[in-house]
């Protein structure tokens, strides 16, 4: 979608800091981030928000979606890490194409500054 942040940055018309990508899934740096280490894991594919992922693709597509943020995990090397997704304004939702916060790089554990 032409009016679409996160479609305009899989389209490389907006830059983006990128930490994984393969053929269906990105992920990249938070421009904004509320952790030590904050990452965006998208589906390259525009859909509006989890449950409209849930709707087209079913298990397959949310599976895929945690596996690439899985993956991202591990090729960034973090350990122990976060997984969110807001769904909807009402929820904190800004950003309406489907995405998960990887979040991570606590000293101390999640819930902690630094
Ligand atoms: P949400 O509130 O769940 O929709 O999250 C949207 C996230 O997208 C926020 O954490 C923003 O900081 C982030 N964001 C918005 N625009 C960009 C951008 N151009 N590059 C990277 N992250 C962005
Ligand atoms: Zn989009």
């Amino acid at each position: 979608m032409a009016d679409c942040i996160f479609c305009r940055i899989v389209a490389g018309t907006i830059p983006s800091n990128k930490v994984y990508e393969d053929e269906i899934y990105l992920a990249f740096k938070d421009i904004h981030p509320k952790a030590p280490v904050h990452y965006l894991v998208i589906p390259k594919a525009h859909s509006e928000r989890l449950d409209a992922l849930a709707r087209d693709g079913g298990a397959v597509a949310l599976g895929e979606l945690m596996l690439a943020a899985v993956r991202t995990a591990e090729a960034t090397n973090l350990g122990d890490y976060r997984l969110a997704v807001n769904v909807g304004s009402g929820a904190g939702q800004l950003v309406f194409h489907t995405h998960l916060h990887l979040l991570s790089g606590w000293r101390h554990g999640a819930g902690e500054v630094g």
